[in-house]
């Protein structure tokens, strides 16, 4: 080993990463006013950059990895030049897209602290205040959704990764085999079953690959018209499961689907449960939250009765990414699906006073402090005006739904919590002609495309009963009245030009005939 030169390292290290306070003072007011004035500029702003890939894969260019550094103050201008440039901005009044929210601005303040801090959440000994933050935000979000306040929980990156976190509990909690240390071929082992509804997100797939059940698991039971579990199916197929020897554990009650915002039957689910003595696991990561609202469907009172929930803090907290959150009933059922016998490097981790150390109750090991951003969001509006926001964005999906209903080019299909779907419809075209459907969906496709180069708004999509439709989530606390109320009219316009671009034949001959008739 080639000895340290004492010339090169005596006196003050200066690394290359490092800032004097006054530089990063300067640097860190000048960043703070150029997102002050990204948010205060966002209503004006085109939502979307309508860029290709390659456009903005060019933007970066191709230059090999740098060999020496630049100023942090040019490459802190150029980022945010760069980002505001050529982003699309969830936080923009008219993104109604997927399920996504704008940041809260406490949130992106905090996001600087925590990092300013670096708390390693995994361990109580590295995030004394940090860990017992997170302990007091999961308990807000029980109280906030009904769940009782000694439930086990921790936050994780997303509903994805909460749910699996409650999967995984669920199948150490119901199988009766020591499937920890055995896995799922253990002694008396039998067929693992799974029930959903059809409407289930997709985290249900990735969650039995991953934990080795194999997609044959899941019994998949249908949804009725309004895209809420059957149960009389449900039933059956637990029953009929039985019959044949396999082990059902677990059925999952989702909150909020994500293509029209259906709230299944959670308290009836829950019943149900506990006939067959399986794990009971709702999907809130949508609308979970909602149970605040007053507005909210009736049925969100059976969170309470479940195992666990997965609830998404980014979604309708408003918190910026990322941040999920996994609820289980019996705090003892989470730690017991994650914690493992210590190894050397761990022994030491202080065990006083009920310390917790949140590596074991969650599949990650460090962990950055998610809690303050929404800690923080939950301090500075309270209930009250959770209840408030959510509220009022269900109330503008209401009032979006109306206003379609009555346009006459707009047919509207859907409208649950938050979420509004309905498509664009000719005025000379009556749909259920197979024909018709198939130009219909054709057409809403280029309309929805065309919307969202627009920039003007941002919608995704749904397929309801196999029809694809335009569909507007209002997870937005930014989103007023008027910003609604112009939706309509910018879809019937863009409609109208797709219309005559996928036709022109059709549409010059109906032109023709309409003059002559005159
Ligand atoms: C969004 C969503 C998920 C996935 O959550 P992520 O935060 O994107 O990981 C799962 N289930 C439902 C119902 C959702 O709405």
């Amino acid at each position: 080993m080639e000895p340290v030169k004492s010339n090169s390292l005596a006196g003050p290290r200066n690394a290359p990463l490092e800032m004097t306070p006054e530089e990063f003072r300067s640097l860190g007011h000048r960043l703070v006013d150029d997102v002050a004035d990204l948010l205060g500029s966002l209503p004006s702003r085109p939502l979307s950059p309508a860029e290709s890939p390659l456009q903005i894969r060019a933007l970066l260019g191709d230059s090999p990895l740098p060999e020496h550094g630049t100023s942090a103050e040019t490459l802190l201008q150029d980022a945010a030049k760069l980002l505001v440039d050529h982003s699309l901005f969830n936080g923009h009044p008219r993104f109604w897209g997927f399920i996504t929210s704008p940041p809260a601005p406490v949130g992106i303040l905090g996001e600087m602290l925590a990092s300013a801090i670096n708390p390693n959440v995994g361990g109580w000994i590295l995030s004394p205040v940090a860990s017992e933050i997170e302990a007091q935000t999961i308990r807000w979000i029980t109280e906030m959704i009904g769940y009782p306040r000694d439930a086990g929980g921790i936050l994780v990156t997303g509903g994805n990764m909460a749910n699996m976190v409650a999967f995984l509990a669920a199948r150490n909690g119901r199988v009766p085999w020591d499937a920890r240390k055995h896995g799922l071929a253990g002694e008396g082992s039998r067929r693992l079953r799974i029930y959903a509804s059809v409407e289930t997100h997709t985290w249900l797939h990735k969650a039995v690959d991953m934990f080795g059940l194999g997609l044959d698991s899941i019994n998949w039971i249908p949804a009725g018209p309004n895209q809420r579990i059957n149960t009389g199916e449900l039933r059956d197929k637990i029953s009929a499961d039985r019959a044949r020897g396999d082990l059902p554990f677990m059925v999952i009650g989702t909150a909020g689907t994500v293509s029209t915002g259906a709230v299944d039957p959670l308290p009836e689910i829950a019943a149900i449960a506990r006939e067959h003595n399986l794990w009971f696991h709702v999907d809130g990561a949508y609308g979970g939250f909602a149970a605040v609202a007053p507005n909210a469907p009736a049925d969100l009172r059976g969170i309470g009765l479940a195992d666990s929930v997965a609830v998404d803090p980014h979604k309708w907290l408003y918190a910026p990414l990322d941040a999920g959150c996994a609820l289980v009933r019996d705090r003892n059922a989470l730690h017991d699906a994650f914690t493992q016998q210590r190894p050397p490097y761990y022994q030491l981790l202080q065990d006083a006073e009920q310390a917790v150390n949140y590596f074991e109750y969650g599949p990650e090991n460090s962990r950055s402090f998610r809690a303050l951003k929404i800690w923080l969001a939950i301090r500075q509006v309270g209930r009250a005006g959770y209840a408030k926001m959510i509220g009022d964005d269900i109330r503008l999906a209401e009032a979006l739904f109306e206003l379609v209903s009555a346009h006459s080019e707009l047919q509207a299909f859907r409208q649950g919590l938050s979420i509004a779907t309905f498509r664009y419809v000719p005025r000379d075209l009556t749909p259920g002609d197979a024909k018709v459907e198939e130009y219909l969906d054709e057409l809403n496709k280029a309309v929805l495309a065309a919307l969202q180069k627009s920039g003007q708004a941002f919608l995704t999509n749904a397929v309801v009963s196999g029809t694809f439709v335009l569909r507007a989530c209002i997870v937005n606390f930014r989103t007023s009245l008027a910003d609604v109320q112009a939706l309509p009219e910018l879809v019937a316009r863009l409609g109208a030009e797709q219309d005559l671009k996928l036709r022109p034949e059709a549409l010059r001959r109906r032109a023709a005939a309409h003059k002559t008739s005159i």
